[in-house]
């Protein structure tokens, strides 16, 4: 029989450090938070070799007694909670009273603090967990720790350890976070005699963001506030023209704790939904402030992950309020002084290649979310508008009606009616900007600060989208009946897709029947496809189906038609188009809800300021 017994309080605390301190930046985590819950105001942290060599976090907080200090590095002693039902309430970024303990198991720790009162300080050293001290020392008020050799009796965590580089990485990551989260405070990070970063106490967080992340990503921007019941939400999100390969610049503080949460990181998703390229990621920096009582952030040893009692209510809370902010904030990609990121204009083309190959799966995916509830209601205030639109919209021919053979050279020279000197363009209305076809693939006009690029595929398929949207939602979708059904040949599982997904295809104005078998007849197709093969149609729904995974929400089956539809039928890159359908493509984006997008994300215009062209051209 296995003899059970009690391990040595030395070993807990090795083990309880595996739990919670996984590198030298979690060492950072611990030791900046202590000082921040002890009320510092100024936070210096000097690193050595990545932190593998030396740690050490220096603050003018409240400091401690000599007796405290003992009780500061054994297990499960904390200053922060006293009892079980605290652990409900917790104000403190600690609470644990683990860390020190844990961290002082595995390094050699010297401890060195005072408090205001006291004539002088003290020192405690623990030395893989034996102790010496406390001594008085002399010391400004505050603490002082300091740790030498991580994992040094640890030898497989050791093992571990990335290079300098990479650890560094992680440190400064783990110092960002807190920097972000307490702008009041100044926070120093020097790294072997360097310092990275010196972050002087801000009044707004936006300067303090700035100060870390630049200020071109500062200026883009957007400020959201929100109070719903006692949640109060607040901060800021980036303009879609910026934004990243990973949701790493997604920032969320609960009460001023740094966390992850997978279910706001998809509300932030989903509200970029369409604003955003396939692969991209919001950047936000956002605050949640909630009464502790209504989150345990005791589900995780280093309290990355939290629980909600209500995920769902913040979810929406967040999704609502970005979109309402969407929905009045003009979005337009301004070019940047220093020009279009290349990645930016080789990711575009790919993407319409994509879509002219037919291979549209990856975008589908990219549902835009704009067809959601908030959007729904948005579009019935306008209402008037959009009757008004849809005459008008027929200017724009269906696809395949106008692919004219010619290149740029081939233009007529009256097509371009954009002024070339300045007196003519003081003439020009800018009601009405007259615009010219380059490459049979952009449209250029002049708008009141500037000039636009217009990507005249992506911007009718917004307008075809937004339009097709608003008659799904009306039940007014025109079908092209077929004289002669058409049958199509499917697999059984293919059949059952669509035939269970009927009545979203008939919304859409795609009218399946079931012909026995494994056959399935389309009697009618959205009328807007003048062109389109029916049997060719349909296989795209079937994909569409079948990708969708198990169970998909009709709405989103529903929206992810809307987009085929629409690409499949706006003009596409190299389609000429006439004088008239450039004027109504130009007409029409002032009617959108959207017209900065295409239901994929990539930007439809982008605006080059008279300014940048000014300063370009030497003027200014
Ligand atoms: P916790 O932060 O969870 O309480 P720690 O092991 O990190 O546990 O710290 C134990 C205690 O030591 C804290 O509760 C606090 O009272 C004290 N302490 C640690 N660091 C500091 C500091 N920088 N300034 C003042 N007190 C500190
Ligand atoms: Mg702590």
């Amino acid at each position: 029989m296995p003899t059970i017994r009690q391990l040595p309080q030395s070993v807990v605390n090795k083990i309880a450090a595996g739990e919670v301190i996984e590198r030298p930046a979690s060492v950072v985590k611990e030791f900046i938070e202590n000082s921040v819950d002890a009320g510092a105001s100024r936070v210096e942290v000097t690193v050595e070799q990545g932190g593998v060599d030396l740690v050490r976090v220096a603050d003018d907080g409240t400091g401690m007694s000599a007796d405290q200090l003992s009780l500061a590095v054994a297990s499960h002693a904390t200053s922060k909670i006293a009892s079980a039902e605290d652990l409900f309430r917790v104000g403190t970024l600690g609470f644990r009273g683990e860390a020190l303990a844990s961290i002082a198991a595995i390094s050699q720790l010297v401890l060195r603090s005072r408090t205001a009162d006291a004539d002088a300080g003290y020192e405690l050293i623990v030395n893989g967990g034996l102790q010496e001290g406390p001594a008085p020392c002399g010391c400004p008020v505050g603490t002082t720790v300091e740790i030498r050799n991580l994992f040094f009796n640890t030898p497989v965590r050791r093992k571990f350890l990335r290079t300098t580089q990479t650890e560094m990485g992680h440190v400064t990551e783990a110092f960002t976070r807190i920097a972000l989260a307490f702008p009041r405070v100044h926070f120093l990070l020097r790294h072997n005699d360097r310092t990275i970063l010196d972050l002087a106490p801000h009044e707004s967080w936006r300067d303090r963001i700035a100060m870390l992340f630049g200020d071109e990503l500062a200026e883009s921007l957007i400020w959201i506030e929100n109070k719903e019941g006692d949640v109060d939400l607040s901060g800021y999100v980036a303009d879609p023209s910026q934004s990243r390969a990973n949701n790493r610049m997604q920032y969320l503080f609960l009460n001023g704790r740094h966390i992850r949460d997978r279910s706001l990181q998809h509300a932030l998703g989903e509200a970029y939904r369409g604003l955003l390229m396939t692969g991209r990621y919001p950047i936000a920096f956002l605050r949640i402030e909630m009464s502790p009582e209504q989150v345990d952030v005791n589900v995780h040893p280093t309290k990355l992950e939290v629980r909600f009692q209500d995920g769902g209510r913040i979810y929406s809370q967040l999704l609502g309020s970005l979109r309402n902010k969407f929905l009045t904030t003009d979005l337009t990609a301004r070019h940047p002084g220093q020009g279009v990121p290349s990645s930016m204009a080789t990711q575009t083309e790919t993407t319409i290649a994509t879509f002219d190959q037919g291979q549209a799966a990856e975008a589908r995916r990219e549902i835009s979310a704009w067809a959601g509830a908030e959007a729904f209601r948005h579009t019935d205030a306008t209402a008037e508008s959009q009757v008004d639109r849809q005459g008008r919209m027929d200017l724009i021919p269906q696809p395949r009606s106008h692919q004219l053979p010619g290149g740029p050279s081939s233009l007529p020279p009256d097509h371009s009616g954009i002024p070339r000197t300045t007196e003519e363009q003081a003439s020009v209305p800018l009601g009405a900007p007259p615009a010219m076809q380059i490459h049979n693939c952009y449209l250029i006009t002049e708008c009141a600060d500037g000039i636009m690029v217009i990507d005249q595929h992506a911007l009718h398929e917004r307008i075809l989208y937004e339009q097709l949207r608003d008659k799904v939602l009306g039940g007014s979708v025109e079908t092209q009946s077929l004289l002669v059904p058409e049958p199509v040949n499917l697999t059984p599982q293919e059949a059952a897709a669509v035939l269970d997904a009927r009545e979203t295809l008939h919304e859409m104005g795609i009218r399946v029947e079931p012909f026995g078998g494994d056959t399935v007849l389309v009697a009618g197709y959205p009328a807007m496809l003048a062109n389109i093969n029916p049997a060719e149609l349909l296989r795209q729904v079937v994909d569409l189906l079948l990708d969708g995974g198990p169970g998909p929400h009709r709405r989103d089956i529903l929206d992810e038609l809307l987009h085929m539809v629409s690409c499949k039928a706006a003009v596409k890159a190299g389609d000429r188009l006439t004088p008239e359908e450039i004027q109504a493509l130009i007409d029409e984006r002032r009617l959108v809800q959207d017209s900065h997008h295409c239901p994929h994300g990539r930007p439809t215009t982008w605006i080059f300021s008279r300014q940048d062209l000014d300063r370009k051209f030497g003027r200014i």
